[in-house]
């Protein structure tokens, strides 16, 4: 018989998710009547703005007409779509970027799951704990770690915990490591990283020689205005950062698929020979030999988020799902609730009551309230007496949620 690649066997097999749908099920079948509210996963609700849907309605046109008509695109991504990219996202922050540092892609979590392949399975790596479990599985079925252990980590990979005592936001370790994952905003603890947090791991990433790969997903979240969007607003981050971004939230992409990686020409590594190596010519090789292209009209549609249409309608949804941020900040707030994150990104981090293990307060919740959310500590053991609820609601649907935890929860 074939052997599988044992490194899947070390997988924890998607038991998060999972098990939230297995009780909620359980749940839904003693109690038919009961009507649920789930701010739960990490997904939109919204529908696309107007100016995306007519964006990709013409370009699908254009694709019947001989004139119009695109097959293969290049796989790193149209030009009109990275030039927008370029000028919108980078060049507006005071960043410079050429065209061929700039990767189109069907999402980030695929970028940020493939990126380790073009490093070597000795490179030491380090997660934030709690974590996006994506850059810990890809890791995982790549060989680079040991067994699961008791203690809820992987043999092989190191974990700064994200806690109150540094705001959700690690500093970088003593020890030297090769690959560091970051996120900001984050997800799942909501928690932004400041200008001089990620100074820190800039002039750490310069001095040990390790690679950032930093995921900024939520970055269009923000609004405090001394935020960093982007690592590159540090100086000397094109030497050390890989980033990662994505139409999904920003835009409601997340069932259209459009996502972009930046790596910089700057970023070295070294090959077996010690010889420094271009990072960016390796990602180049790996994107056009797995990798065809975004489609058409999907990168149609995201070049309509940088039209001016287009960008005051996402910045309203976005508006939207942070009015939600806030209801449910200052509803936990107003019954004591410790809350934090979902000021400058969609997910709100709280702390459970008493010190109520994550798993407990995932039931108590969905029994008192039908509310269903995600319990911290299936993003890591530091997640622990943490609890997860997502701004991406329908409004209504938030205030009741709150109300009713209001009036019927237990604590
Ligand atoms: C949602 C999310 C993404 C985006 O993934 P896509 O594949 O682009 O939809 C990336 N990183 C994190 C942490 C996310 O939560």
């Amino acid at each position: 018989m074939t052997q599988i690649n044992s490194n899947y066997q070390k997988l924890q097999a998607g038991y998060l998710f999972p098990e939230i749908g297995r009780r909620v099920r359980a749940f839904q079948q003693e109690n038919p009547q009961a009507d649920m509210i789930r701010l739960g996963i990490g997904d939109v609700v919204l529908p696309l703005a107007p100016a995306i849907v007519s964006a990709m309605k013409s370009a699908v046109d254009e694709m019947g007409t001989l004139e119009g008509f695109h097959g293969y695109g290049p796989e790193q991504g149209y030009d009109f779509l990275i030039q927008a990219i370029i000028e919108n996202d980078y060049i507006s922050r005071g960043i410079e970027l050429k065209n061929t540092e700039v990767f189109v892609s069907d999402g980030s979590k695929c970028d940020s799951g493939n990126i380790q392949e073009i490093f070597d399975i000795q490179n030491k790596i380090a997660v934030t704990d709690p974590v996006y479990p994506v850059y810990v599985d890809t890791n995982v079925m790549a060989g680079r770690t040991g067994s699961y252990l008791k203690s809820g980590h992987y043999q092989g990979i190191t974990y700064l915990a994200a806690n109150q005592h540094n705001r959700f936001c690690p500093e970088p370790p003593q020890e030297k490591l090769d690959i560091v994952y970051l996120c900001s905003p984050n997800n799942p603890t909501g928690a932004t990283m400041t200008r001089e947090a990620l100074k820190k791991w800039v002039d750490y990433a310069k001095q040990n020689e390790c690679i950032i790969l930093f995921d900024a997903a939520y970055e269009a979240f923000i609004s405090d205005p001394d935020l960093p969007h982007s690592i590159y607003e540090i100086e000397g981050a094109k030497e050390v950062a890989i980033e990662f971004r994505s139409f999904s939230k920003t835009a409601g992409f997340t069932g259209i698929r459009c996502a972009y990686t930046v790596v910089p020409e700057a970023l070295k590594g070294k090959n077996s020979s010690g010889e420094p190596t271009s990072i960016n010519a390796l990602w180049s090789r790996r994107h056009s030999t797995k990798f065809n292209g975004v489609s058409y009209p999907v990168q149609k549609a995201a070049l309509a988020c940088y039209s001016l249409e287009g960008k005051k309608q996402i910045s309203q949804n976005i508006q939207y799902y942070m009015d939600n941020a806030k209801t449910i900040r200052d509803g936990l707030t107003e019954i004591g609730i410790e809350v934090f994150g979902g000021d400058n990104a969609p997910y709100i981090w709280l702390k459970t009551p008493q010190e109520t293990k994550s798993w407990n307060f995932f039931d108590q919740l969905l029994q008192q309230t039908h509310i269903v959310g995600t319990p911290g500590s299936g993003f890591g053991p530091s997640g622990e007496g943490y609890f997860r609820l997502s701004a991406f609601g329908l409004k209504e649907k938030v205030h009741e949620a709150i109300e009713r935890i209001q009036q019927k929860l237990k604590i």
